[in-house]
């Protein structure tokens, strides 16, 4: 029970989130209350993650004031993690044991890299995601860089590997550091779900520049100093990043809510749990049934309008609106030293251009949304 006054609850303030904590105010004009809970006061813009760890951008250009937008908008902002959901009792389980009960949830708390092929106590080792675990990479690689040549490992390669590898070398070399050895290990093919220009031209600008690339091999095990593959082989590194894909988290399988094969929460067109109606999710965290959905931001982002809309008619009592994923998306990764390879349809640009042009997208993107927690 919440009591005569409607509970709205955002697990999460990622980028699925950001139009609804932008408009706060209109749910508590509403007579709503609205809870915001996540581990940060701050989420990160994970388009400018590559960059923030090369040193193009400073942590403070990348993130959103989740705990001041959510202040200015009239909303309570609860720093903790969700573990849990009891839908039979509409409340949210934090890691601490705290129940917080709602009205309406949506949860948008993203995605994260497998650790299994870590070893327990391993040090150096850096998951691509969450993003803010990348200053405290940057922060390592620049103390490597002061005493020795690094050596870095990635394990996976998809597009995020490719971005870390070269904002590597642009922080390294830019630090005055001597030229570091970076090696990637795809596990199949490097950039394995993009097209073969694409996937050629991303290996060519990386490889020109002194970093390896393993095709076919797999990573196995990872530990402090080095990793080893299927074969057998071991190769040392100073510091690993963990690049092999991401998962949504195991919270709603482990709640029993029906989630889809990759065990994301199971939505219907109007992004709302297709078991629970007062539940609902956008972003990496969930499985979207109408057609699987990549994991990227884009996504997310697009799912704004129609997860503000939704959790205010669910609460007031209005018709629901259906999410249309749309077309093929813009991709445009930073490859370090103010290079980038954009991918759109058939259209292809690789370069400083294709750069300018996601820095110009993603610097508007975050001037739109720190708008609002300034006051
Ligand atoms: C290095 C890298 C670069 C990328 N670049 C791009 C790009 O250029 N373009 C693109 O489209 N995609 C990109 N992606 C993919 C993109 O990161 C994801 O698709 C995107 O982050 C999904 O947004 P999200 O809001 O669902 O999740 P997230 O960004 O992960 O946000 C989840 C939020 O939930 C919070 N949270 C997590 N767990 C809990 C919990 N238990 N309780 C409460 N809160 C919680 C987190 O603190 C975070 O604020 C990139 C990914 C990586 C790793």
């Amino acid at each position: 029970m919440t009591g005569s006054k409607k509970q709205l609850v955002l697990v999460g303030g990622g980028h699925a989130h950001l139009l609804t904590l932008a408009r706060i105010s209109r749910f508590v004009r509403h007579g709503i209350g609205v809870i915001v809970i996540g581990p940060s006061e701050y989420h990160y813009y994970s388009g400018m993650g590559p960059g923030m760890l090369g040193g193009t951008y400073a942590p403070g250009q990348i993130r959103f004031d989740t705990r001041r937008t959510v202040a200015m908008g009239g909303g309570v902002f609860v720093k903790g993690k969700v573990a849990g959901v009891d839908p039979a009792a509409k409340a949210v389980i934090l890691s601490s044991g705290e129940r917080i009960p709602y009205d309406v949830v949506s949860f948008n708390v993203g995605s994260q890299v497998s650790q299994k092929i870590v070893q327990p106590g391993a040090r150096d080792v850096f998951p691509v995601k969450p993003i803010e675990g990348l200053m405290a990479a940057r922060d390592r690689i620049l103390a490597l860089a002061r005493d020795k040549r690094p050596v870095i490992g990635i394990a996976g390669g998809g597009p995020s590997a490719a971005e870390i590898a070269g904002n590597v070398r642009h922080l390294v070399r830019n630090s005055g550091g001597r030229e570091p050895r970076i090696y990637i290990v795809p596990g199949s093919r490097f950039l394995a779900r993009y097209p073969g220009r694409v996937r050629a031209r991303v290996q060519g600008a990386l490889t020109a520049r002194g970093m390896e690339i393993m095709e076919g091999r797999r990573v196995r095990e990872v530990g402090s100093g080095g990793m080893v593959l299927d074969n057998g082989h071991r190769l040392s590194a100073d510091l690993i990043f963990l690049a092999q894909g991401v998962t949504p988290s195991s919270l709603f399988r482990k709640s029993g809510l029906a989630t889809g094969p990759d065990q994301g929460l199971l939505v219907n067109p109007c992004l709302q749990s297709v078991d629970y109606p007062d539940i609902f999710g956008g972003g990496d965290c969930i499985h979207f049934r109408e057609q699987p959905l990549d994991k990227v931001g884009v996504y997310a982002v697009r799912q704004n309008p129609v997860l503000f809309h939704n959790l205010l008619a669910r609460l007031t009592g209005d018709a629901l609106i259906s999410f249309d994923p749309g077309g093929d998306y813009l991709s445009i990764l930073n490859l370090g030293s103010g290079r980038g390879m954009l991918k759109k349809g058939r259209l292809t640009l690789s370069g400083p251009l294709a750069f300018r042009i996601k820095d110009f997208i993603d610097r508007r993107f975050m001037k739109r949304f720190q708008a609002f927690q300034r006051s």
